[in-house]
């Protein structure tokens, strides 16, 4: 049994709800997570806070809205009248729910039962689709099996078991459909995996039914071995370790949260990116082998900032960095990247919110200079500490950059750079040159 999760461009129109459907009846055994079509969860926050703000106008208007876009979709996806009213159906149910909310008491579980809409109206939809169209599948209620604790934490053993107690019932199905992103909580409410949490739940069934392969589609082709809005002739990466993915993420590659596909990797069930718009692409296969060797992907963050903290009081001191980490952590701000020296420590933060405290606090200990605009290059790969000329490589390709700051060493898979923001396309473009096209 293998998971196809699909996000909400993936079934953001009644056309490629038609393309998921004929895409997923292959007739393997699968199940197949959706999430909500897309702008429909970001409507819902917004009538959400209409309720909140006592604006049953606003809410009412922003429902019709809402209300309008999907009997457009039902007008494009049924073809028989008798579907076409069995979805109106549907969907009028649903709506005068959504209107039925009073201004004067909404509560939270009334904010989670409204979130999940979205969930529930696309895979309904998608389930009267094949349904219509005679292909054989089964709609499963997520709410029955995906479970949080009281502070929303999955819970795994229940999930596992519930889930496989659901599939028993169906023992010659071989399609499922389910929703992603809801969930229910100790006291029997609707809640949900926190906004993006589709991806979790394909995960977590994944780790739930001991699944084959969990597979994400959207709608790209996979994990890019650099930044396409700046370089040319990017391509997709065939094959990434979790940890390589997750020192990837970090750079806001576009790739899942590593905590989404955490329950997958502890299961040792590879995690696939595929793209729906081009199936017949491989994607990136994600796993727990580390496959490859080499440099495999660059990747930057932008909006760093640098702060140097330099006293000769740390020379033969100790304590000194602890007396350092502990002002981060008093404002609750975390550190990236650091690199020392006998005099001088420096380090590299995303979060500058609270940087005149934690500089006032440093200059206590010595003298301190920021940089603002810093980007963060990042060298990812699979970089066994046997094979040489790595860190010559990457640093010989922006041998015409101004480089504030190096880390090497703190994994085996990421090599990181800290340069002016200013220079960060012709570093990305260098650095795509020398370590990829050449080469190739
Ligand atoms: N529909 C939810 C959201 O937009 C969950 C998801 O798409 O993953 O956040
Ligand atoms: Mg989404």
């Amino acid at each position: 049994m293998k998971i196809y999760k699909f996000g909400g461009t993936s079934v953001g129109s009644a056309e490629r709800i038609k393309a998921v459907s004929a895409l997923v009846n292959d007739g393997d055994k699968k199940i197949v997570v959706l999430s909500a079509m897309s702008g429909t969860t970001n409507s819902l926050v917004e009538i959400i806070e209409y309720y909140y703000k006592k604006n049953s106008d606003a809410a009412t208007e922003a429902i019709a809205e809402l209300e309008n876009k999907y009997t457009k979709v039902v007008k494009e996806l049924f073809k028989n009248d008798s579907y076409i009213s069995k979805a109106n159906c549907f969907l009028k149910e649903r709506f005068a729910f959504l209107k039925h909310f009073s201004c004067s008491n909404f509560s939270i579980s009334d904010e989670k039962a409204i979130l999940a809409q979205g969930e529930i109206i696309s895979t309904n939809l998608f389930q009267l689709y094949n349904e219509e169209n005679k292909i054989d599948s089964v709609l499963l209620n997520a709410l029955e099996f995906v479970k949080v604790d009281s502070d929303g934490e999955p819970l795994l053993n229940e999930i596992s078991v519930l889930s496989k107690k659901v599939l028993e019932k169906y023992p010659k199905t071989k399609l499922f459909v389910t929703q992603g992103f809801i969930c229910t909580n100790p006291e029997g409410q609707i809640d949900n995996l926190k906004r993006g949490g589709s991806d979790y739940s394909a995960s977590l069934i994944g780790a739930g039914i001991d699944a084959e392969e969990v597979q994400i589609w959207t709608d790209i082709d996979g994990v890019h071995n650099n930044d396409p809005r700046y370089v040319e002739g990017t391509y997709p990466i065939a094959k990434l370790s979790f940890d390589e993915a997750a020192e990837l993420a970090y750079f806001g590659a576009k790739i899942l949260h590593p905590a989404s596909i955490l329950p997958a990797k502890h299961k040792n069930i590879p995690v696939v990116l595929k793209n729906t718009m081009e199936p017949s692409a491989a994607g990136t296969y994600i796993s727990n082998e580390n496959v490859g060797e080499g440099i495999k992907a660059i990747a930057a963050k932008d909006n760093i900032t640098a702060i140097k903290i330099k006293s000769g009081r740390m020379l033969l001191a100790y304590g000194f960095m602890r007396r350092i980490f502990e002002i981060f952590e008093k404002h609750k701000t975390s550190i990236d990247m650091i690199a020392t020296s006998e005099v001088a420590v420096s380090l590299t933060i995303d979060n500058d919110s609270k940087l005149d405290a934690i500089l006032n606090e440093l200059r206590e200990i010595g003298s301190v200079t920021v940089d603002k605009n810093q980007t963060i290059v990042c060298v990812v790969g699979n970089m066994i500490s046997e094979a040489k000329g790595f860190a010559a490589q990457i640093l010989n390709s922006i041998s015409d950059v101004s480089v504030r700051m190096i880390s090497y060493g703190g994994s085996r898979h990421n090599i990181s750079i800290v340069i002016d923001t200013e220079n960060k396309i012709k570093a990305l473009k260098l650095l795509n040159d020398n370590l990829f096209t050449k080469k190739n």
